[in-house]
């Protein structure tokens, strides 16, 4: 008999894992109609991303944990995103020792030892709508678009001028090009009030508010994506150019974009060391059921720029951020899950 191949394994359960995210993928970004719940996807996907970390001979280009979303839909214009729309990486330790985590990862990343001092950081909200990029010339906005796959996206202009809090002129003295990057979403009272009209016409309704958003932006009929309020936030950015004075932390660039009049969400913080992290942390977990949209968990991003850029990136994802998701939100999806196969 010849010896076992030691590899057969692991080789044939990442390929599994590899079809089976693709699949849920394509259901997930390019449909809006997932297939599973998000905590089973996160399980999959970290279990592929340990697989490939342990034999890194089995990490192919396509592999799921190499790309970000998915293609964009050919219905619409394709638009090259001049910056890479990431994804982040989601803090395996649920607990508030995550944030310590985190903190310890940057700190020996950038070779700080104990004596140094703390390493600054900003947390906000992790907002689960539809992530979408504004592009702003000469403070006026030309066009908005989807992530689709990091690279390209579509272009969603016509629909996300119908948003109401997206300027579509922005105050002050903005810099020539200005690309925010920011999350649409639909609020939950908004959501129920749709459902519950869709109801009385005996129409169909949507899932949840993220797929209403998702679903909203990426609908081919503006009339159609009016008749469905969103919101959005904004909490990062692309392509800059012209701007002189532009800040030099992420927090400073929230309150100057807050300056130009785009809306960006109050639930944010930052200071010194990971207490910071965990005292949002905990803040939001008491907070979050009277938001008035759903939240996916919070993020914690390094506040100065010049420590990102010395970070830098790992694969799909920034090395100076990570999502902190909360363990309720996981178990109460994995009971829906349970529901769901019974
Ligand atoms: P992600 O949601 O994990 O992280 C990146 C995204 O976070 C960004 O694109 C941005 O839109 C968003 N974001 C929200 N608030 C932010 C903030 N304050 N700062 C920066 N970014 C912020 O993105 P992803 O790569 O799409 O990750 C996949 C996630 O989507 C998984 O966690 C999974 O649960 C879910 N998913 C589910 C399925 C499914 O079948 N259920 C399939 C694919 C993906």
């Amino acid at each position: 008999m010849p010896p076992p191949d030691l590899f057969a394994q692991p080789a044939e359960r990442a390929a599994q894992l590899r079809a089976d995210l693709a699949r849920y993928d394509h259901a997930y970004y390019v449909l809006d109609a997932p297939l599973v719940p998000d905590a089973d996807y996160d399980a999959l996907f970290q279990e592929l991303q340990r697989l490939e970390e342990e034999h890194p001979e089995l990490r192919t280009a396509d592999s799921p944990t190499q790309r970000v979303g998915g293609s964009p839909l050919p219905a619409f214009a394709p638009v090259r995103h001049a910056v890479p729309m990431l994804s982040i990486q989601t803090e395996t330790d649920t607990t508030l020792q995550g944030a310590v985590a985190f903190d310890l990862r940057v700190r020996n990343k950038l070779g700080l030892g104990p004596d140094d001092p703390p390493v600054t950081y900003a947390a906000e909200l992790k907002f689960d709508g539809l992530a979408i990029s504004l592009r702003y010339e000469r403070g006026v906005l030309v066009q908005a678009a989807t992530r689709g796959d990091g690279e390209t996206g579509e272009d969603v202009t016509q629909n996300v001028r119908t948003i109401r809090s997206v300027p579509l002129q922005l105050r002050g003295n903005p810099p020539e090009v200005l690309e925010i990057r920011g999350e649409a979403l639909m609020k939950r009272a908004d959501f129920e009030r749709y459902n519950a009209r869709q109801r009385e016409h005996g129409l169909p309704t949507l899932v949840n508010p993220r797929n209403g958003a998702a679903g909203s932006i990426r609908q081919l009929d503006p009339r159609v994506a009016a008749q469905r309020p969103l919101a959005f936030y904004a909490y990062g950015w692309g392509e800059i150019v012209g701007w002189s004075d532009q800040p030099d932390t992420h927090h400073a660039m929230l309150d100057a974009f807050e300056a130009f009049g785009l809306p960006v969400a109050p639930q944010r913080v930052h200071g010194a060391g990971p207490q910071t992290l965990i005292d949002f942390h905990a803040r939001i977990a008491a907070e979050r059921d009277s938001l008035p949209f759903d939240i996916d968990g919070v993020v914690y991003k390094v506040d100065s720029l010049a420590l990102q850029r010395e970070l830098g990136f790992r694969n799909r994802e920034p090395v100076w951020a990570v999502a902190h998701k909360y363990p309720a939100q996981e178990r109460s999806t994995r009971v829906l899950a349970i529901d769901i196969q019974v």
